[in-house]
């Protein structure tokens, strides 16, 4: 098992703050920036165009960063190309599938915006019959809720692997298994399971899978979407260099596999970080990766219980991704975090965490929770500080 304590020095500004923020964008170790550097040096180029050396050399490191994303997710199956994020990934393929105006997609009410709006999208201008919003807002994702609400027009199941306010984690297996049963696709939004948990997704068994290489120390602004087949889909997103098959009069054909949804010149540089992001938790070992991060949520879900006026969010689950959610009583959450910060230089999230339709039900008078989220490079230290500064932000309410 690593040590969190040995590999805090990767991260240089973990000398002047307590970074809890962890589930909007992790810090990158110094292996990610120098790797960075190192391509902006001395290989900088455009890829898969010209023939000269740097082009040839930047290619190879590009490619070579796909096949490292591929392995980090489980093997050879399937096909990864690199997106802007999550959003982007999930954008392209709402846009890129062929649907029937009589189909239906089904989304748990926790989701992030980002899990929602591109299916509102294609509800509102009448691409597809509807959006099927199911479950509560306890943080748990239920395949009975799914299996109850799939109807014979139900095309696409999109899931949050992990929850960004929760930190829960969904049954993806088994919601792959009914949505093969059914003849469904099946979209996992990935954006906090990447960083956090060993992910196989042949063995998961899903059609798509969308993830941010920010959030899992790699650069900000590149990310990926895996799909398991990758022939071409019938609508690009982006249509243009690089994604092209055959341009004649003014119609033309789509590459297959990644490049289709590669149109333009990509973030080469952010693809060489994101595979060395990769390589370092491959590192560390994503089973201990995992593990860290359960075991440090619940000593938060621990110590904030204790005390008076804090209401936790979270679930006691065995398995959490490290994000945990918390109000004060008669403090707005975005006063909780001001004062983390002020007081004792702790950063986290507050408000809605991009999740509108759940917060709506689970903090209605606005407002939203608290949210602090950890890293392999956060310590138990970290999270009793974070708890002490909590109790003394409720005792001076009581
Ligand atoms: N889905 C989830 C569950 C997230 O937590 C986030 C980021 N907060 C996103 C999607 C969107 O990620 P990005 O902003 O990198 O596209």
């Amino acid at each position: 098992m690593f040590s969190a304590e040995d590999i805090r020095e990767d991260f240089p500004v973990l000398e002047h703050v307590v970074y809890l923020d962890n589930a909007a964008t992790a810090l990158s170790p110094r292996s990610v920036v120098e790797v960075q550097a190192d391509a902006e040096f001395h290989y900088r180029a455009n890829v898969g165009r010209g023939v000269h050396r740097l082009g040839r050399m930047a290619t190879h490191k590009f490619e070579e960063a796909r096949d490292v994303l591929l392995k980090f997710f489980g093997g050879e199956s399937g096909i990864l190309a690199f997106t802007r994020n999550t959003t982007e990934g999930m954008n392209i393929l709402a846009r890129g599938i062929s649907w029937n105006p009589k189909d239906r997609v089904i989304i748990p009410l926790q989701e992030h915006h980002s899990n929602i709006l591109p299916w509102f999208s294609l509800e509102a201008e009448g691409k597809i019959a509807g959006v099927d919003v199911i479950g509560g807002t306890d943080g748990h994702i239920r395949v009975e809720d799914i299996e109850d609400a799939i109807t014979d027009d139900t095309r696409m199941v999109a899931v949050g692997h992990a929850s960004n306010v929760f930190g829960t984690i969904a049954p993806v297996k088994e919601i792959a298994k009914l949505c093969r049963r059914n003849d469904i696709l099946f979209t996992i939004d990935g954006a906090q399971s990447a960083p956090h948990l060993p992910v196989n997704l042949k063995d998961i068994g899903c059609d798509y899978f969308c993830f941010s290489g920010h959030k899992m120390m790699g650069p900000m602004g590149v990310g990926g979407l895996w799909v398991k087949d990758g022939s071409p889909m019938p609508n690009p997103a982006y249509a243009g260099g690089g994604m092209v098959g055959k341009v004649s009069g003014h119609s033309f054909t789509t590459a297959g596999g990644a490049a289709q949804f590669e149109a333009g010149t990509p973030d080469v540089i952010g693809a060489v970080g994101l595979a060395e992001a990769a390589r370092y938790l491959t590192r560390l070992g994503m089973e201990d990766v995992a593990a860290h991060s359960c075991a440090l949520a619940h000593r938060m879900i621990d110590g904030l219980s204790e005390i008076d006026g804090v209401s936790v969010t979270t679930p006691a689950d065995d398995e959490l991704v490290g994000a945990v959610s918390f109000t004060v009583d008669g403090v707005h959450p975005h006063e909780v975090a001001y004062f983390l910060d002020e007081a004792a230089a702790i950063m986290v999230r507050s408000g809605e965490h991009c999740c509108q339709p759940l917060m709506q039900k689970i903090a209605p008078a606005g407002g939203g929770t608290v949210r602090a989220s950890v890293y392999c490079y956060n310590t138990e230290d970290d999270v009793d500080l974070l708890v002490a500064t909590v109790e003394e932000i409720a005792n001076m309410v009581m």
